[in-house]
């Protein structure tokens, strides 16, 4: 059996791993851990996979099988949840100062989240990040897929530099 002490070592654990795209979040700081239970001996991971043009889910669970196993629990399940499904807005605001700090423009709203107060002057389609350097508002798209599918490439018109931007979905 798991201990109530066993799972939640688990639990602190399993949200330590770091993503494989976004090694500066954990699966906690980027919100696809949806859950760390017990079933008998075994310790059940649940995680919602994320763009779903990121190949990382088997290395996100072959990560947590082994980062479990090295905290002692060698009977590890990785279970997927589907829906609902993950958006961006499930990043973490802890997560999302890591991105700043790390010069990566966080997501803005998902698409389809409900309209909330967001500023006239950026429009609903296209909102451009702002820079995590100097913090302008005035940058450029300069490709679309940066590295992964997950990240576009922008660059700030202030001060000159390029930046890795998180895509809202
Ligand atoms: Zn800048």
């Amino acid at each position: 059996m798991v201990t109530g002490r066993q799972l939640r070592a688990a639990r602190e654990a399993a949200a330590a791993v770091p993503d494989p795209e976004l090694p500066m979040l954990t699966l906690a700081d980027l919100g696809i851990l949806r859950g760390v239970a017990a079933e008998g001996d075994a310790v059940v991971v649940t995680i919602t996979p994320t763009y779903s043009g990121c190949p990382a889910m088997r290395e996100i669970a072959h990560d947590l099988r082994a980062r479990l196993g090295r905290a002692g629990f060698a009977d590890v399940t990785v279970r997927t949840a589907l829906a609902p499904p993950w958006t961006s807005d499930w990043i973490t605001a802890e997560g999302r100062r890591k991105l700043r700090e790390a010069g990566v423009a966080p997501p803005g709203p998902a698409p389809g989240a409900p309209a909330g107060p967001v500023p006239l002057t950026l429009g609903p389609a296209r909102r451009r990040p702002v820079c995590p350097r100097c913090g302008s508002a005035d940058t450029t798209q300069t490709a679309a897929f940066s590295g992964t599918a997950c990240k576009a490439l922008y660059r700030c018109e202030a001060c000159r530099e390029p930046f890795e931007h998180v895509k809202a979905v």
